[in-house]
């Protein structure tokens, strides 16, 4: 009978701001969808602080997983991981248990909102890669005073997250896609996202492309942002610039994002549960509002979206209810800002009207369908392609306090016939059989053995054996593997080596 469209969403309100941020959202939405003969099934979800107390580690329950696994949309609050409660961020555990590997913040001037930029024109994307890099936390303690990150970077992950990239740049009219990297100096992990993005650029041929040494591009964003379209970078570089495009137009409370995978998506403001303004009904509710917004795009109510950035607009455009982290940074009144509900309220009002000094969000291009995701062969096809690894040697990490020459010298002679001692290096740079001149003992060395016949099949066996009497002059901690495929060695060489 009916012909309302129903969605049903996961609502997480969160910790701190979070329900004030997260209700207000909510007012938003169904007065919107109620004008427009929609509704929203909303399920209501835990996550965060709360899980943490009542002892689930992960901070997510399974209540939540489930109702995400079935609605496929999650609209949430900030999340706190107290002290002491759970090793990992439950916003971690969210953004990996559904693989929402594509994390986009836009930063796009708006009306009312004071900032150092007004008047340039910034309007760009980042897209951060979400699940990868040293966002692993695969950390481990070396040697008792030595601390280790795994830096992981696939290249089905950074596929996945360029291609997202240059989509969402063809869906919504963008120009240019950056690639941001430091390949200048991690060769092997950055190396391989910039080669990606290279070899995918010329398939999004309306699509210009470039790529930026990751600090080039923090300069440039501060010098120039509205140069800047859509940027795509790894994890860490990603968080990174995001948060400084978010400084770019007026702060936290006005910085939306979308975590994007396969299957289900999570709409989350950027800031976090800013205790100290949680129930005073103070806090400024438009990041999460506008990535309600992205939510709407993202479940094909275009329409709606437009209305409810517009109502946005308007109200920061009509400067009548201005919230108050933007009081404070203009210097003003704190009393006469507008208090959460109040500014919900006049967004509400506004429902309906279209902002006058910027562009309306119906004016933008409207995204499109996504095209399908081509991807390279991957598991045995993508073996069968590449060939099999052949091991040419190993690095053995191990703690010593002896001086470099004589730690070369003993691991020289039990090299034995079928390796060589290639180098012993210290964080990266050789120590032996040449030393720099300003050499500090870290208490660990790497030691780099090759196979001495580059025509013989170097076996586990020999490796056990070399590595047991290494063990004899110093305690190891590490190995690595050294292997090529097709002559290309899949490791990079020491500083000097
Ligand atoms: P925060 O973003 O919560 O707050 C920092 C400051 O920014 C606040 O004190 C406030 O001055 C301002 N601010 C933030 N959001 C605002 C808004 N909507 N309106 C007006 N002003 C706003 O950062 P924090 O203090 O570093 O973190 C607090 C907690 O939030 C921590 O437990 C942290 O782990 C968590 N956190 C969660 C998320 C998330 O869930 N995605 C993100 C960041 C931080």
């Amino acid at each position: 009978m009916s012909s309302i469209r129903r969605h049903a969403i996961t609502l997480i309100p969160g910790d701190g701001v979070g329900p004030e941020v997260a209700l207000a959202t909510q007012r938003i939405l169904d007065a919107a969808a109620a004008r427009a003969g929609v509704a929203f099934d909303w399920e209501e979800a835990e996550a965060g602080a709360s899980v943490f107390l009542k002892g689930d580690q992960t901070g997510v329950p399974q209540a939540t997983r489930d109702s995400i696994d079935r609605t496929r949309v999650a609209l949430k609050g900030p999340l706190e991981t107290p002290v002491g409660f759970g090793e990992k961020s439950a916003n971690v555990t969210l953004r990996k248990l559904f693989e929402t590997y594509a994390n986009v913040r836009p930063a796009r001037e708006l009306p009312g909102i004071p900032s150092r930029y007004k008047g340039e024109g910034v309007d760009m994307i980042i897209v951060r890669e979400n699940i990868e890099d040293l966002y692993g936390g695969i950390e481990h303690l070396q040697a008792h005073d030595v601390a280790q990150a795994l830096k992981i970077i696939t290249r089905k992950g950074s596929e996945k997250v360029i291609r997202f990239a240059y989509e969402m740049a063809l869906r919504e009219g963008r120009k240019k896609v950056t690639t941001a990297s430091k390949a200048n100096i991690l060769k092997l992990t950055e190396g391989l996202f910039k080669s990606i993005g290279e070899q995918l650029a010329p398939e999004y041929a309306p699509i210009q492309a470039n790529h930026l040494i990751i600090d080039n591009v923090a300069h440039q964003m501060v010098k120039d942002p509205a140069q800047f379209d859509v940027i795509v970078a790894t994890n860490l570089h990603g968080d990174i610039i995001s948060d400084l495009a978010s400084g770019l137009i007026g702060g936290l409370g006005f910085a939306s994002s979308a975590n994007y995978g396969d299957g289900v998506a999570i709409f989350e403001a950027v800031h976090g549960s800013a205790p100290k303004y949680a129930g005073k009904n103070v806090i400024n509710p438009t990041a999460l509002v506008l990535s309600a917004a992205m939510m709407l795009r993202h479940i094909g109510e275009l329409d709606l979206a437009d209305q409810v950035e517009d109502a946005v607009l308007v109200t920061l455009e009509d400067g009548k209810s201005i919230p108050q982290d933007v009081v404070r940074q203009q210097g003003g009144d704190i009393e006469a800002a507008a208090s959460t509900t109040g500014f919900t309220d006049a967004v509400i009002e506004n429902l309906g009207r279209k902002p006058t000094s910027v562009p309306t969000a119906a004016s933008r291009p409207r995204p499109a369908a996504p095209n399908p995701h081509k991807r390279w062969p991957d598991g045995e096809a993508r073996r069968a392609e590449v060939g099999p690894a052949t091991v040419i040697g190993v690095d053995i990490f191990a703690e010593t306090l002896m001086p470099p020459a004589e730690f070369g010298t003993k691991l020289a002679a039990l090299a034995g016939p079928e390796f060589e001692l290639r180098i012993v290096s210290a964080r990266g740079t050789v120590v032996w059989p040449k030393m720099s001149p300003a050499f500090d003992h870290p208490g660990f060395f790497r030691s780099r053995f090759v196979a001495r016949d580059k025509s013989k099949v170097v076996t586990d066996e020999a490796l056990f054996a070399l590595i047991a009497r290494v063990a004899g002059v110093a305690t190891w901690f590490h190995l690595e593997k050294l292997r090529s495929w097709n002559g290309e060695e899949g490791f990079t060489r020491a500083q000097g080596e």
